[in-house]
């Protein structure tokens, strides 16, 4: 199959041809039909976040089964997956908490990812998603990883106000969803097309005080630090971008976490068995992941846009998906590439 693979950190992502993945006990082989370019497959490349080499990024897809040892899931079934895949077999999985198992897999991280024609997802029953035919795979695929961590990060509402601090994809997903549930939603981020791109879902541009949640979808000291003193007594921050390298250690202003009684949480995605709501929002239309996609490339440049978040700024506002070209089939209704 073709896959877009690098060989060291840093270094060129080529398309090779490498060798058909075979199918685990339990598992399934999807084929690629969308899949999106996220900041964390970024991060592996440069290094960031370790994964083994040579490497194949690429962890938010959606697709077709065309191998499956699994009861639920079918040869043609219509999927997508969370990015973190549990085991199937311990008890967070059982508990339905896969999103935090100690055994997970990550196709894009502990395996090879899906910037590829085909990618393998373990314990197929705990991690595949059906995806209804209201939801083409260019959706699908900015579902996985922003749009459902941004769902689950918001549990616990309603909300009336909400700070996203970072308006990239999982930011933006926050603003969507919350502005859907009824909220006032305060955008902070420093590229003027991420916050238009924000004010254009509903958003507001303004200093974020006293937030009933506030979501650093970003990831760095700054962000976490001025989204815990958004938040109003009694309030709750969610850190949702990953925290990597120096940002790891961040302090935070304790004090404040004390005196105002603030909850500070992690979310790590969502498991796929909370996915159930969401998917019926979608189908419905009245969340559409769609509005998030900013542009859609051939799964072949789906490299150059990996490459291109070196530069934060200028590449903010919104998903870029890249389609399999390969695949031969359609990717959704409205698709003109
Ligand atoms: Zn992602
Ligand atoms: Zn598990």
């Amino acid at each position: 199959m073709r896959a877009l693979v690098y060989d060291a950190i840093g270094g060129p992502i080529s398309l090779k041809e490498i060798k058909n993945p075979d199918c685990p006990d339990g598992g399934a082989v999807v084929e690629v039909r969308a899949t999106g370019v996220c900041r964390s497959d970024w991060h592996a490349w440069r290094g960031h976040d370790p994964v083994p080499l040579p490497h194949v990024p690429g962890h938010e897809f959606a697709g077709v089964v065309v191998e499956s040892d699994s009861a639920r899931f079918a040869v043609g079934d219509r999927v997508t997956a969370p990015f973190v895949n549990g085991c199937g077999a311990c008890d967070y999985c059982r508990s339905g908490n896969a999103q935090v198992c100690p055994d997970q897999t990550q196709p894009g991280f502990t395996q090879h990812g899906s910037f590829a024609e085909r990618v393998v997802v373990r314990a197929a029953d705990t991690n595949l998603v059906h995806l209804p035919d209201e939801i083409d795979f260019v959706g699908a695929a900015a579902l996985g990883c922003r749009f459902a961590t941004a769902f689950r990060a918001l549990r616990g509402g309603p909300w009336e106000t909400v700070a996203v601090f970072g308006c990239g994809g999982v930011g933006l997903s926050v603003v969507m969803i919350a502005v859907a549930m009824g909220a006032r939603v305060i955008a902070v981020d420093p590229s003027p097309a991420a916050r238009a791109a924000a004010v254009d879902l509903g958003a507001v541009v303004q200093d974020p005080v006293d937030v009933d949640i506030a979501i650093d979808a970003y990831g760095s000291a700054e962000t976490a630090l001025a989204s815990v003193r958004s938040l109003r007594r009694g309030g709750r921050h969610v850190q949702v971008g990953l925290m990597l390298g120096q940002d790891a250690h961040a302090p935070l202003p304790w004090d404040l976490v004390v005196a105002r009684e603030l909850t500070v949480v992690g979310s790590h995605g969502m498991a796929a068995a909370d996915y159930p709501p969401m998917i019926d929002l979608v189908a419905s239309g009245r969340l559409d992941p769609r509005r998030l996609v900013r542009e859609i490339v051939p799964l072949a440049a789906a490299g150059a846009a990996l490459t291109a978040m070196d530069d934060p700024i200028a590449r903010a506002g919104g998903i870029v998906v890249a389609i399999n070209e390969y695949s031969g089939g359609r990717v959704g209704p409205d698709d003109a590439v």
